[in-house]
């Protein structure tokens, strides 16, 4: 199905404000195109068009030529004398500033063998560290920092920079790994500036994901149990899991041929991106905060790291959640085997816990998720690709998304957890039936309030045809 759509391409045209929709096959020639173009916009077949994209920079016009949306169709200009002229002139300019912006970041790639960051510049340290000014953390703070109740959206990036540094320190990582005070502040850094803007899969996400790791070896006295290494590779794994994320599923990247499934065989191509930018980030020694390791345990903290941030593709999860269920009843702590199970179900947990957390730090979640799912769906509907339904605007409501997920997916996850930590039944599976019971709730209001409304368009048709 998914070959058979995309054998064809939808282009949005802007026609002196009227938006027209051209569809045509990859197989088709530059000329007919042309030629399409011209009958959409309602000129000769043979008049010369050029098209221009919201920056103004031409479009050549080809069977390969870039996809747009409706919110963002190319503008028709017609090659007519003077203003051909112009407006060609501001096009080559600006294709010219283009081509040298991706050769300087070309150079910067080369330079430090960095060769498939979109943004190179990202990479660069921070040197005159610390840049970001030094929050102090009250007491109040401090405290709550190590309890699944806190709520992130309070903060601003600089305070989480500061709240992710005191958690490092609290852990007694900084001490015992001997890391550079200053490194791990620039490593920081550089973790927030790789983050990118998404709706959900931003630096915000990133900070709760590692908060909520930090409340979990808390509760469960995690410390007790394992070693200070896996309590780094927790912590650690939980801040690169998502870097770079492109605000896109896999499957959007597999449907969509996009370069990361190219370049990682349809394999978790996001989680093998995230994992690569973690390490690039530490291949820069100002934001290695491993460089005073023994390469032996730099080995095990970058197999430890991979090993994590590779299990969050949720497309992994039953197997995962099985192989735990497994261990979970003789669970073995001198077991690596069992000990790296639990590390994997650990960050699962702590990747999708939104729902654990108190409902109104819980419900605007959902709606940066949903935000992020309708920009996806409403591209793959542009493009011809396949939608799924729990992505597609007309499909999902708020209650719907959260009442499958929790059943489904979070209440066995954390109570299968629960057979090893039953401390977490009060304050973290306790949530999860609360905000289950309460989306149930609203599902049935707005059910009652959907079949009153129906009833009186009903009332409102019979009348009229009588
Ligand atoms: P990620 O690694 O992408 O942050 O998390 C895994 C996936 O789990 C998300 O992309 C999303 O599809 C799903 N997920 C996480 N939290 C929620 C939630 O609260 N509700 C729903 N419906 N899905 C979620
Ligand atoms: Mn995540």
């Amino acid at each position: 199905m998914g070959s058979a759509s995309s054998a064809y391409r939808v282009i949005y045209l802007d026609v002196d404000g009227r938006i027209q929709k051209v569809v045509f096959s990859r197989f088709c020639s530059p000329c007919d195109i042309k030629e399409l173009f011209c009958s959409a916009v309602g000129v000769p077949r043979n008049t010369n068009l050029s098209l221009l994209d919201s920056s103004g920079a031409m479009v050549s016009i080809d069977p390969t030529m870039p996809y747009n949306t409706e919110r963002s169709p190319y503008r028709v200009v017609p090659v007519t004398g003077g203003q051909l002229a112009v407006e060609g002139m501001k096009v080559v300019e600006i294709e010219k500033c283009r081509s040298e912006i991706q050769k300087l970041r070309e150079e910067i790639a080369s330079q430090n063998n960095r060769t498939f960051l979109e943004d190179s510049k990202k990479l660069i340290p921070h040197r005159d560290v610390p840049l970001y000014p030094k929050y102090h953390l009250s007491k109040d703070t401090i405290e709550a920092l190590r309890l699944p109740t806190f709520d992130a959206w309070q903060w601003e990036p600089n305070e989480m920079l500061s709240c992710l540094e005191h958690m490092y320190h609290d852990l007694g990582l900084v001490k015992d790994f001997n890391i550079n005070p200053i490194t791990l502040k620039r490593w920081l850094l550089c973790i927030r500036d790789n983050y990118r803007n998404n709706p959900f899969h931003n630096f915000r996400h990133c900070f709760c994901v590692t908060q909520m790791m930090y409340s979990m070896i808390h509760l469960c006295s995690l410390q007790e149990k394992v070693t200070q290494l896996d309590i780094l590779i927790l912590m650690t794994a939980a801040v690169c899991h998502d870097l770079d994320h492109p605000g896109f599923n896999n499957t959007y990247q597999v449907n969509a041929r996009t370069a990361l499934a190219v370049r990682y065989n349809d394999l978790s191509p996001l989680e093998n991106h995230h994992c690569a930018v973690a390490f690039q980030i530490f291949s820069q020694p100002d934001c290695n905060i491993f460089s005073n390791f023994h390469p032996e345990a730099f080995k095990q903290i970058r197999q430890g790291t991979i090993t994590l941030i590779l299990a969050t593709d949720m497309a992994r999860h039953g197997e995962i959640i099985s192989s735990f269920n497994q261990k979970v009843d003789s669970f073995d702590y001198t077991d690596a085997e069992h000990i790296t199970c639990l590390k994997m179900v650990l960050i699962k947990c702590c990747d999708i816990s939104n729902e654990v957390r108190p409902l109104e730090v819980a419900e605007p979640w959902v709606d940066c998720l949903l935000e992020e799912y309708f920009t996806q769906s409403d591209r793959e509907k542009a493009e011809g690709l396949p939608v799924a339904p729990f992505m597609d605007r007309e499909k999902v409501t708020k209650p719907s998304a959260q009442i499958g997920f929790i059943t489904l997916v979070l209440i066995p996850m954390f109570e299968t957890v629960m057979k090893l930590f039953p401390q977490i039944e009060q304050t973290m599976v306790q949530p999860l039936r609360e905000s289950r019971d309460q989306y149930e709730e609203r599902k049935q209001t707005d059910e009652a309030v959907n079949k009153v409304q129906k009833k009186k368009t009903e009332n409102l048709t019979m009348e009229r045809q009588k």
